[in-house]
């Protein structure tokens, strides 16, 4: 009898401490996303963790009518009263626009929608109607102040170019207050990580192939985030033939057309690395590569249309091309 209550005890104990899986698959912010976490309180922590995900979608879409920054772009005076939390992220993405030299520039929506890419009523405008709405796109004429914001009559803000990654972020904080020491977010491919696999590998994260449907390689990493943009997210081909996407330059009005497909930015946080995987698009190799030496806190893999794979140094040995893409030539940058 003793030792019937022993077992129990000690089964009792083990299945107490064991750490438990919680993996959930949802829709927000117009895609799919995917958390899988590890820990005792795992699922209320993924539970939660997907409430807050859903809750910036209400504060930031651009379409939706509730939302604080549909609020913004129909306002008709200004300043408008913002949460802290939307305010921090304008003053950031005006940060990342000043950085970038407006390579990311969360003030294109007036270029976006005239394109069709807010309602998918794609269609090439005027030149004429292009340098109109260059004229409500410049990010130095947005100014706030605590939560205050002002800015000129008919600018918009979209921050459509970071929104997922700052979700991730604010998911990943509420994951950590229930002690999940080990997750992966899947957030339409912005891809975040906490702490490594429950057996302390790192996480395998497959790096997508623009040109096709097999993964280009395999990046092992821990603790980070990596989050791609590319043109094959979204894009229409014009009665012209060409291929617009929904990347913009704002120096043009026009979509973003160089040799590169793809761009990943790999780095601690998910609002800087989105933001980075949509500026460099925009900045084009020559660019990118500088941008990137001047600042070294982050890492990239970028893809272009030669089929070259421009990878940094300190991550290169972290990632293994996908055997059967031997026609991709890796470019290692110091
Ligand atoms: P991502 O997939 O993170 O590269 O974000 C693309 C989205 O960011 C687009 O759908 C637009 O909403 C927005 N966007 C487009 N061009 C830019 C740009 N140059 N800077 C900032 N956001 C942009
Ligand atoms: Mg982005």
């Amino acid at each position: 009898m003793k030792k019937i209550f022993l077992y129990l005890l000690i089964i009792l104990i083990f299945s107490c401490c064991k750490n438990t899986k919680s993996e959930k698959y949802f829709e927000s912010m117009n895609t799919f996303m995917k958390v899988q976490c590890y820990g005792k309180k795992c699922d209320k922590a993924n539970e939660e963790a997907q409430r807050k995900i859903s809750e910036l979608e209400n504060l930031i879409s651009v379409t939706k009518p509730q939302s604080e920054i549909y609020k913004i772009n129909t306002a008709k005076q200004f300043p408008v009263v913002l949460s802290e939390q939307t305010a921090s992220l304008i003053k950031f993405s005006l940060e990342m626009a000043n950085k970038t030299e407006g390579a990311f520039n969360p003030c294109l929506y007036p270029i976006s929608s005239l394109w069709g890419f807010t309602k998918k009523n794609y269609i090439i405008p005027s030149e004429k109607e292009i340098k109109n709405a260059l004229n409500l796109i410049d990010y130095k004429k947005v100014f706030i102040e605590d939560c205050n914001i002002t800015m000129a009559q008919g600018m918009m803000i979209d921050l459509g170019g970071i929104g997922k990654g700052f979700a991730g972020d604010e998911a990943i904080k509420i994951l950590k207050e229930y002690d999940i020491k080990s997750a992966l977010l899947d957030l339409g491919g912005n891809v975040q990580v906490i702490g490594t696999k429950p057996d302390g590998s790192d996480w395998s994260i497959g790096i997508r192939n623009p040109l096709g449907q097999i993964p280009l390689g395999i990046l092992k990493v821990n603790n980070c985030a990596v989050i791609t943009s590319g043109g094959y997210e979204r894009f229409f081909v014009g009665e012209d033939g060409k291929k617009y996407i929904h990347i913009f330059d704002g120096k043009t009005g026009y979509p973003v057309k160089n040799n590169i497909l793809s761009t990943t930015a790999i780095g601690k946080t998910g609002v800087y690395c989105d933001a980075l995987s949509t500026s460099l698009l925009v900045m084009g190799i020559e660019k990118a590569i500088k941008f990137w030496n001047e600042n070294n806190n982050f890492d990239f893999i970028i893809v272009t249309n030669e089929k070259e794979i421009y990878i940094t140094n300190n991550i290169s040995e972290n990632f293994t091309l996908n055997s059967d893409l031997k026609d991709f030539t890796l470019k290692i940058i110091n």
